[in-house]
């Protein structure tokens, strides 16, 4: 026998159960960034390989060895998306919405591909939002952009849960400075660093901060810091940052050793951590990136922004249970009908009842059954209320309201006032 087929290793399936919690999430942070005035933007989910090399960095975990790249029948080589910034600079460089200065604030939603090891918080596929703002260079937009996330986290119930890291990267003329003090400081200890981090000392020394290796962590306690190189504008752009967190009482960390993966970040940096998942623990991350832009092929173009990971949030509102209960009920009502003619009344009644009330979850029964059937399927909807109508109902117009989840007793309401009676009960539910 064949072996039957499957999704690709670190590729999920959302299944009906745990879409009401993904569409909550999603629902929640859209109708979040439509009150902060930001508007979204859709990017192919393919773009040329070249978009991502020349923006993340060649030096990169991403680029090194986590893309998918393939290449299409004419020979061009094409990736699917592993981050949206790229795609989304793109995007405003093609179309010019940068131009003269306009200010952009936008955000994307979508599926994000990286071969990684699949684990708990870390698949090859995942979800991001995330948020990008053009043409503002000062640390007012940085501030908003953390207030937004911070008042995300209140709505879902996450405020405790979540820690905020800081770091400020400089100038990219400070990093080049700093990354010299840090090449000789290490250089000096190289037989004691671990492999990919010697690799890296040639390459993209930076990222060596970042390393889980604890030896290598030890070594780098007495290392020069990133703090005691910045330049006077990074330093008081940090310190502008700061103080507006402190004014809306958003307390923080700073973490000198907090460089990002990417290559494009300059001064601010920051993550919102929990210790609540494992290892994965970074559930949104962004920074600024005035120089992307110009990387790209644009004009000087300051940009600013953050990602979060869909999925990892998802399992932290499980965890720690915060799910709300009402979201999982999607039917209101259930409308049994036994017998032909009654059923033929019973799908104009709901129709009638879908056009005077608007946005009622109403469920008619299909595939016929008797009563008992009809009224466990109700049941098991978990709808509300059933609706009951037999021969001796249309007979007399009128229909059984019976209320499902112990709110009294089954009533014969005249088909006429139906809806009505509906609208009350459902409000008074
Ligand atoms: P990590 O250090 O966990 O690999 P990263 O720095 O590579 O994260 P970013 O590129 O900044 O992550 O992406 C932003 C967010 O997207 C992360 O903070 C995380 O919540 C989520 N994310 C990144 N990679 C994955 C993945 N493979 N699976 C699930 N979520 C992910
Ligand atoms: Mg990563």
């Amino acid at each position: 026998m064949s072996k039957s087929l499957q999704a690709i290793r670190g590729m999920n399936d959302i299944l009906p159960e745990q879409s009401p919690l993904w569409r909550y999430f999603e629902g929640t942070v859209a109708s979040l960034l439509d009150e902060y005035g930001y508007r979204q933007i859709r990017m192919p989910i393919v773009e040329v390989t070249e978009l991502f090399k020349r923006s993340i960095g060649e030096v990169t975990d991403i680029v090194e060895k986590e893309m998918y790249t393939f290449d299409d029948r004419n020979g061009d080589s094409l990736t699917l998306r592993p981050e949206g910034t790229a795609s989304c600079v793109r995007a405003v460089l093609e179309h010019g919405l940068s131009n003269n200065g306009q200010v952009q604030k936008l955000w994307y939603i979508g599926p994000m591909f990286r071969y990684e090891r699949p684990q708990k918080g870390r698949y090859r596929q995942f979800h991001q939002i995330g948020v990008e703002v053009f043409n503002l260079a000062g640390p007012d937009i940085d501030a908003e952009l953390i207030a937004l996330t911070w008042r995300l986290w209140t709505r879902l119930g996450l405020r405790d849960a979540v820690t905020l890291e800081l770091n400020s990267l400089g100038t990219s003329e400070a990093r080049a400075r700093y990354r010299d003090a840090l090449v000789d400081y290490l250089s000096a200890r190289k037989e004691q660093l671990d492999e990919d981090s010697k690799r890296r000392l040639g390459s993209n020394p930076l990222r060596i901060l970042d390393s889980k290796v604890p030896e290598t962590q030890a070594l780098l306690v007495d290392a020069p810091k990133l703090v005691d190189h910045l330049d006077d504008e990074s330093r008081e752009h940090f310190e502008g940052l700061k103080a507006r967190l402190d004014a809306l009482g958003i307390r923080y960390v700073v973490n000198p050793k907090l460089v990002r993966g990417l290559d494009y970040y300059s001064k601010t940096v920051f993550e919102w951590v929990t210790d609540k998942l494992g290892a994965q623990g970074t559930v949104c991350a962004g920074g600024r990136y005035d120089g992307l832009v110009e990387q790209m092929g644009g004009r000087p173009t300051a940009g600013v922004g953050f990602a979060m990971g869909i999925e990892r949030l998802i399992l932290l509102l499980e965890t720690l249970e915060l799910v709300p209960e009402e979201i999982s009920r999607q039917v209101d009502v259930y409308l049994c009908a036994l017998g032909e003619a009654a059923e033929l009344e019973g799908l104009k009644l709901a129709e009638g009842l879908r056009d005077r009330l608007p946005g009622l979850r109403l469920q008619v029964n299909a595939g016929g059954g008797n009563f008992k059937t009809q009224l466990k399927k109700a049941d098991k909807s978990a709808a509300l209320f059933a609706l009951v109508l037999g021969e001796d109902e249309l007979a007399r117009q009128v229909i059984g309201f019976k209320p499902l989840r112990g709110q009294g007793e089954q009533q014969e309401i005249s088909q006429a006032a139906l809806a009505e009676h509906l609208a009350t009960s459902l409000s008074q539910a």
